[in-house]
């Protein structure tokens, strides 16, 4: 049987400050299993991917298909169950603690909720400094000036450096942890949800100034929501998930202009069009719900839900591979390779129309 295992790694247009390939988190839980047997989630399941230096990559796909995870494996929050995280062309994958200190200074993350990653005791001014305390790189007063720059950086006033999480809006408190994430000079910053707790008025302030910042700093950002529209906001390139799998990746006017991947075309239908001239597609509404993570359907994950599913989805797993320059889909329907016909013209499929 074929399987996403035998794909090459896609690659980033520039040299990759990361490198994922095979990435894998099964997590064993209890419940129904019969004694002796492990029922697994397989929250990342074979995932890879590049991200160039001042690139970001967006990372889109329904709750609970993996992206956190996938973030949490890259920061080592949790240990990889099997694949490989290379930082800048250094493996860091199997580092042990004390000599993971260099990389984690170099990988910083930015969380959903701001305020309970934020200790409510601690002003801001040591919120943001203590990555440099705790990594010994700027002491008194160095530190001081340092976080008054980042403050500034951020767009808050160096004056509310001494006060305290509660004191400060929902958008200022994501200011605080980007100005925190900032504060050891980092290449690559993980941004997991990091406007989804936000109103959406302020949800494009804080990814102007994330954008901003990657241009100042030539950061690069592995770009986690479940919001696509988001995700479009401030992404280079797309990888879209399901089922802990990378389902599709392109270039984000590619995917927008040309899905591969039935289930990106029914993300797609649902979100407002960057381009109003570009032609509206039906809105798909996909059957059932995402299945779960322990008992997943056979062949491509997505089948049950897929109005295009034909026999041989149920039976074999789809490899994401290249279908046309820097576009991956992992779809029997695109297999043709490069030139082919679009996979979804003429086709009936199971769809209402839009609101
Ligand atoms: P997402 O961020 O896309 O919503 P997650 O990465 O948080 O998804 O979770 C992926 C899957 O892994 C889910 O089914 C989730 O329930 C499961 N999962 C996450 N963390 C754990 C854990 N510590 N133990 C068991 N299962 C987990
Ligand atoms: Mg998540």
């Amino acid at each position: 049987m074929s399987g996403a295992d035998d794909a090459a790694p896609p690659r980033a247009p520039a040299i990759p400050v990361l490198r994922v390939a095979d990435l894998r988190k099964y997590y064993a839980v209890g419940g129904a299993a019969p004694v002796g047997v492990a029922n697994y989630v397989h929250a990342v399941d074979g995932v890879s991917f590049e991200i160039g230096v001042g690139e970001t990559l967006g990372l889109v796909g329904e709750s609970g298909c993996g992206k956190s995870t996938v973030g949490k494996c890259i920061m080592r929050l949790v240990e990889p169950t099997g694949g490989s995280i290379e930082l800048a062309g250094e493996d860091i994958t199997r580092l042990r603690r004390r000599d993971l200190q260099p990389a984690r200074r170099q990988i910083q993350m930015v969380f959903q909720d701001p305020y309970s990653s934020l200790n409510p005791r601690q002003t801001a001014e040591t919120v943001v400094g203590e990555p440099m305390l705790v990594h010994g790189t700027a002491s008194g007063r160095e530190r001081k000036e340092r976080v008054s720059a980042l403050f500034d950086a951020v767009g808050l006033r160096p004056e509310q450096m001494s006060k305290f999480p509660h004191e400060f809006s929902g958008g200022q408190r994501q200011r605080i942890g980007i100005a925190r994430a900032l504060a050891l000079n980092p290449k690559l910053i993980v941004c997991d949800e990091p406007v989804s707790a936000l109103d959406v008025s302020i949800q494009a302030q804080v990814l102007n100034l994330l954008i901003e910042l990657q241009d100042k700093l030539k950061l690069s950002y592995l770009f986690i929501a479940h919001d696509l529209a988001v995700v479009a906001h401030i992404s280079h390139r797309i990888a879209v998930m399901y089922l802990g799998r990378i389902v599709e990746m392109a270039p984000k006017a590619a995917l927008f202009e040309r899905p591969l991947h039935p289930y990106t075309e029914a993300l797609l239908s649902a979100v407002p069009l960057p381009n109003p001239r570009a032609e509206r597609g039906r809105r798909i509404i996909l059957k059932g719900d995402v299945a779960s993570p322990i008992h997943r359907p056979t062949g491509c994950h997505f089948h049950p839900r897929c109005p295009y599913a034909f026999d041989r989805c149920k039976r074999e797993t789809p490899a994401l591979r290249p279908v046309t320059n820097g576009h991956w889909s992992a779809c029997h329907l695109n297999e043709g390779g490069a030139g082919s016909q679009p996979a979804f013209s003429g086709m009936t499929a199971a769809t209402d129309a839009a609101p």
